[in-house]
């Protein structure tokens, strides 16, 4: 029989964790599906991996790990896709703002031979307007960077075994999982899905941390911005070669002291283009550095002891 794993991160949601365990249970049962839940505490402060310990103790089919610190959800989400077991992996917010409900529907498209199916957002719940605005700028962006729609899609997700080996297998420590189902390709089918309101605590993204999130992601994504730069320098360029035929031109007619304001114009407007070009560059020479060190996406301090093999403090590099 077909084994579903269901991928749930969760940093600081120990009021989450029984509830959650509790109604993907229920509702796994209820379909009959065979199934493993894997929670992946990501460097929690609070209670949340004695919680995923309780629920482990309870039910077998529980599993979990926690991360040595905070290493952020795309971490959570590889980590639970590396201790996945199941033919087919559903990722999923651990708060239940992913619907559950829509579970059996991916399962049944998954059976059709369906490789990913991507849970698309039909409304984004109730969300404050700050928030809106700067998930709509970082949406719009991150579409034109990749040239894939991605305004409604979402980390729900489902995935077969072929594509969570193909993302496993990517060398690269800054992933975009939301994206990378979209790059890896394969027969994709899509499922709408409502915003849930969240079950308990409250979201922890920012518009610093979400505009931090965008330029990392569009700079491990996307290399338009350093080509940008040689736009930048090519507009530039035109426009001296016309400011300097004026130039010459005035100097030749003998009334050439004139033209301060240009000059400091012109400096104004140069150096910032140079600025911004090489802290576009310094992006991405972080992101070289930081794959160039090669150090692991996340480190696993503790595993629930149903957990088998050797996780705990190790990580180790897919060949
Ligand atoms: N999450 C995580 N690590 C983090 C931040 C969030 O694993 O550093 C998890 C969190 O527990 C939840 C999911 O990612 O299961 C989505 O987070 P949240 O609900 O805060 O974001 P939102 O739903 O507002 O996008
Ligand atoms: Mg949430």
């Amino acid at each position: 029989m077909a084994l579903l794993s269901v991928v749930l991160p969760a940093y600081n949601e120990e009021q989450n964790i029984p509830n959650t365990a509790r109604v993907l249970t229920e509702l796994l049962e209820e379909n009959g599906i065979d199934y493993e839940l894997i929670f992946i505490s990501d460097g929690s402060r609070d209670n949340t991996f004695s919680e995923i310990q309780k629920a482990a103790a309870a039910n077998p089919k529980i599993k979990g790990a926690e991360f040595s610190r905070n290493f952020g959800k795309e971490a959570g989400i590889f980590a639970g896709l590396e201790l996945a077991a199941g033919d087919a992996v559903i990722v999923m917010d651990c708060d239940l703002q992913h619907p559950p409900q829509v579970i059996p529907e991916m399962w049944r498209l998954w059976q059709n031979g369906v490789e990913v199916v991507e849970g698309i957002k039909s409304s984004r719940g109730k969300e404050s307007l700050g928030y809106r605005l700067s998930a709509g700028l970082f949406y719009r962006i991150m579409s034109r960077l990749i040239k894939v729609d991605m305004s409604a899609s979402s980390d729900f997700k489902l995935l077969d075994r072929k594509v969570v080996n193909v993302l496993l297998g990517l060398p690269e420590r800054n992933t975009f999982f939301r994206a990378l189902s979209f790059w890896a390709g394969f027969r994709t089918e899509t499922v709408s899905y409502e915003v849930q309101e969240r079950q308990f605590g409250k979201s922890r993204w920012s518009f610093w941390s979400l505009m931090k999130y965008a330029v990392i992601n569009a700079t491990s994504f996307s290399t338009l911005p350093l080509q940008m730069v040689t736009v930048m320098g090519v507009v530039s360029i035109l426009f001296s070669i016309v400011l300097a035929i004026q130039t010459l031109a005035k100097f030749l007619m003998g009334n050439a002291v004139e033209g301060f304001t240009t000059v400091i114009l012109l400096i104004l407007i140069i150096g910032g283009f140079l600025m911004l070009s090489l802290g576009v560059i310094g992006h991405y020479i972080a992101r070289i550095y930081e794959e160039v060190k090669g150090r692991p996406k996340y480190i696993i301090s503790r595993v629930t002891e149903n957990v088998q093999g050797q996780v705990v403090g190790a990580w180790k590099r897919r060949e």
